[in-house]
């Protein structure tokens, strides 16, 4: 039901990539849970679910794919994805290592996906790169690894129809833009109004529901997101996945994310709104980590998570 294993970390230092999302926050998340559940244990590497370049080729196209497989292209690649301005001058690690990392770390978001349809919930720490688009990373997320796992699972017959809740402070704009005109594939993003994307080149992509919370709104946050699970018809959906960053927390550290300031108790009812409408509507659910930076992160994640082992016994 819970998925961390230590090697799942990025390591980004390593690879001369300096970012303020700390790598060790899914360790911080684990020793925090296992204070109060020490029976839990890591899970086993070996039985994560391996992606191929072609369950990535129904999401990214394939000039992308070409050079993300390609050593040059994948340091372009990577310095695009990450925000990085120059080359990676303090890189102790060869550059195959984080490929074979985030393939790692798709394998287990498609893993969790399995776990969550096998059991009714299942929260990766770790992924939810909900800002790649198709022919490029952006956003500090190299592939979109909730779009990667769902269509997968559709292929392989597991299930018809997804529903994506993003209650990331950044809009999901990756996703979007992956599923435009995808009817198999629900979207709704909850965010800032504004701060996302940066760039303003970038196109900027519908979900099927956004709801903007402008600067000062936070009051209105819940009602607007219980209001439009509500409004949502024919809920037939065979899966949630659910990109749960910590990032509109008041006291998260990065800067971009300071358009969205809820209180820890607004965090942990806005899980909790989230897991019991779609536990009501008896669909599974995955939740992936998202974003979610500085100190208090890992603690805004293990509330809910501990609340929900407490009610699972
Ligand atoms: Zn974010």
């Amino acid at each position: 039901m819970i998925l961390y294993h230590p090697r799942l970390a990025t390591e980004l230092a390593r690879f001369g990539i300096d970012l303020p999302l700390r790598d060790d926050r899914s360790d911080q998340v684990f020793a925090l849970l296992k204070e109060q559940f020490p029976s839990l244990s890591p899970f086993s590497l070996e039985s994560l679910i391996s992606i191929s370049r072609e369950d990535i080729a129904r999401v990214h196209d394939e000039s992308f794919l070409e050079n993300w497989f390609s050593e040059k292209g994948f340091l372009e690649e990577t310095l695009k994805a990450y925000d990085c301005q120059k080359n990676l001058s303090t890189q102790e690690a060869p550059l195959e290592e984080l490929r074979e990392s985030i393939l790692r770390q798709v394998s287990a978001t498609y893993t969790s996906l399995e776990m969550a349809l096998d059991s009714g919930f299942c929260f990766y720490l770790g992924g939810g790169m909900h800002h790649a688009r198709r022919s490029f990373g952006s956003g500090f997320c190299p592939l979109n690894d909730i779009v990667i796992a769902i269509r997968k699972a559709q292929a392989s017959g597991a299930i018809r129809k997804a529903l994506v809740i993003d209650i990331d402070a950044h809009h999901g704009d990756g996703t979007a833009e992956v599923t435009l005109r995808d009817h198999s594939i629900t979207t709704l993003s909850i965010h800032m109004a504004k701060g996302w994307p940066f760039d303003s080149e970038l196109p900027l992509v519908s979900s099927d529901i956004d709801l903007p919370i402008e600067i000062g709104q936070e009051a209105t946050y819940l009602k607007r997101l219980g209001d439009a699970l509500s409004s949502i018809e024919n809920c037939d959906f065979d899966c949630v996945v659910v990109v749960a960053g910590a990032d509109p927390h008041e006291r998260d550290e990065l800067k971009s994310s300071e358009g969205l300031l809820l209180t820890k108790e607004q965090m942990l009812a806005r899980d909790m709104l989230v897991y019991k409408w779609c536990r009501d509507q008896k669909i599974p659910q995955l939740w992936l980590m998202a974003g979610g930076y500085g100190k208090e992160a890992p603690s805004i994640y293990a509330q809910f998570i501990l609340k929900i082992l407490h009610l699972m016994g």
